[in-house]
């Protein structure tokens, strides 16, 4: 007992704990599903790592065990995967590495009761779900390539002790002390269940132990190698919560295999919400990647960044199971793949977005994310225009730039956009006035992307886009629709002592057809950026 090290929790773990403890009472069978999800992602990283290094080779029946003992009252999820070295259970286990936690409590505390579990997986506590149905938890993991093994324990409460241990294997046991209210998840048949609903597409055999044997709790198929007509909804729906950590319905399932010069299996979601992310930092694409249904890397970037919010897999017949992190760098197979993909992906959109409806619910999802390829990838900028939706200064809801030039006034030669932090001010502008007066629509774009992506697109259907902060918008050409009684005043001299009194400030001063109501509005140049991009550069210190 003297090698027993006590720490403390972080006091945000604490605080997180006592959250997922209290408010997923109902929901408390998750905790087999998080902890199922844990050992098969040790094991699949085992099986990665064993591709480098032979030495870590995973061994012949690389399974999950569930171990039900009613005497003791403890249930075990025994893995053969990576394992955890004494920092690392230090690490993983009695602290929070991800920033945002704080966040995530508030939201946590706020959530719905039935948002709350999809908010679990997001964040990545789901080890602590354990404590929903145990009162003391113990993890006794050995790493592979080390003959060092060490006890993780908890009451849940505070604090955790560390004490060094024996395994006779590489891997993890997870040992929960079942609390006396939750005693069904002992009984065998009990927890089959809850495997079959969570853990089916998981294709690493899972067992659990009845009257002394280890029975195959899961059916472990490859759901994506399936025809779509041998999948049910359900089970798409829940092969797509376990991927992407999500507790709603995806908006969009595309499931194919590609035959011929390329042969895989694709199964991609778009989720029906936005996943609650407090930082945007990871731009890369999640895809994962198996060949012939192990496997491989979720970080092989199948995907263009502004798709990043696909949920999916790709497997592939095309690449050897032995795929080191070099090849996947260099190959051309990964490389037509992803553009199949993407375009696959494209395809999908473009027969959504007649359903104008249901596409405005994805355009609020995620339209920002696919406005960014617009502005940085060129090979696609043609195909995103017709996709793009926009608040404009004349119609309810979300227009395109097609309904947009079917609306446009004789004489009207450029599509006009209005950029800025949020539509409604922007609905307000004195940008506006001349415009509204002559009926001409502008388009109001209030995402931070807006100030960039216009300069690049430039025209859609052969009309120019320009922004009207942008100089002198040609509105002279265009017949106003009620002339303003009286001549207009002579603002000669008055344009003459505003230029001598802001000097430097602005390098122009002039009359405009632009205004009605206000007397005086900013423009900026021609040629340089339009005001909006100019303050996103004052902003960023520029
Ligand atoms: P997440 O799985 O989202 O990262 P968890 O709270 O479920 O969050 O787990 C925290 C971390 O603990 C994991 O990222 C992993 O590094 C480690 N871990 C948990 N269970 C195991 C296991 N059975 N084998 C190896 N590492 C594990
Ligand atoms: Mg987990």
């Amino acid at each position: 007992a003297t090698q027993v090290e006590r720490h403390g929790f972080g006091a945000e773990v604490g605080r997180l704990l006592d959250l997922v403890v209290h408010s997923l009472y109902s929901e408390r069978e998750i905790f087999l599903r998080e902890l199922v999800a844990n050992a098969a992602d040790a094991i699949d990283r085992r099986r990665f790592e064993s591709l480098t290094h032979p030495a870590l080779a995973l061994p012949e029946a690389g399974t999950i065990r569930i171990l039900p003992h009613k005497p003791d009252r403890t249930l075990t999820i025994a893995d053969c995967g990576l394992g955890m070295s004494r920092e690392e259970l230090v690490d993983h286990l009695g602290t929070i590495a991800r920033s945002g936690t704080r966040a995530f409590g508030q939201k946590l505390a706020d959530a719905k009761p039935e948002e709350r579990p999809s908010l679990i997986g997001q964040f990545g506590v789901g080890f602590y779900s354990a404590f929903m149905v145990a009162d003391r938890v113990e993890v006794t993991s050995r790493k592979v390539g080390s003959d060092e093994a060490w006890t993780w324990a908890s009451a849940g409460e505070g604090e955790f002790t560390i004490a060094p241990a024996s395994r006779e294997e590489p891997g993890t046991d997870v040992v929960l002390h079942i609390k006396a209210d939750a005693e069904e998840y002992l009984d065998p048949l009990r927890l089959e269940t809850i495997v079959r609903k969570w853990a089916d597409h998981i294709t690493i055999p899972i067992t659990i132990e009845r009257d002394g044997k280890d029975v195959p709790a899961n059916e472990g198929t490859a759901l994506w190698r399936k025809s779509r007509g041998e999948v049910t909804e359900a089970a798409y729906q829940e092969f797509y919560r376990h991927l992407g950590h999500l507790f709603d319905s995806p908006w969009a399932t595309i499931h194919w295999h590609a035959e011929g010069a390329l042969e895989f299996s694709a199964l991609l979601f778009i989720p029906g919400s936005r996943p609650f992310e407090p930082v945007d930092h990871d731009r890369a694409s999640k895809v994962r990647l198996h060949v012939r249904r192990m496997f491989i890397t979720d970080e092989a970037e199948l995907l263009p960044s502004w798709l990043r919010f696909v949920q999916g897999v790709v497997d592939t017949e095309d690449l050897p199971l032995n795929v080191s992190r070099e090849m996947l760098q260099a190959t051309p197979v990964l490389a037509r793949i992803r553009r199949t993909v993407t375009n696959r992906v494209l395809t999908e959109l473009r027969t959504r977005a007649k359903e104008a409806e249901a596409y405005a619910g994805f355009w609020e999802n995620f339209g920002a994310v696919l406005k960014e390829g617009v502005w940085e990838d060129s090979e696609h900028r043609k195909d995103l225009a017709p996709l793009l939706r926009f608040r404009s200064s004349a119609v309810e809801g979300w227009t395109s730039l097609e309904d947009y030039i079917g609306r446009m006034k004789d004489g009207q030669e450029a599509i006009y956009i209005l950029a800025g932090d949020d539509t409604a001010a922007l609905a307000r502008s004195a940008q506006l006035e001349g415009f509204r007066a002559r009926g001409i629509e502008v388009l109001l774009l209030a995402d931070p992307i807006d100030a960039f992506w216009p300069e690049r697109l430039e025209e859609f259907d052969g009309k120019p886009i320009r922004s009207i902060t942008q100089g002198a918008a040609d509105l002279s050409k265009l017949p106003a629709g009620e002339t303003p009684a009286g001549e207009p005043a002579d603002v000669t001299a008055l344009v003459a002592a505003l230029k001598t009194a802001l000097d430097k400030d602005v390098s122009e001063v002039r009359a405009t057809d632009r205004l009605v109501e206000s007397a005086v509005v900013l423009a900026a140049g021609t040629a340089g950026p339009d005001l909006q991009m100019q303050r996103l550069l004052r902003r960023a210190g520029r």
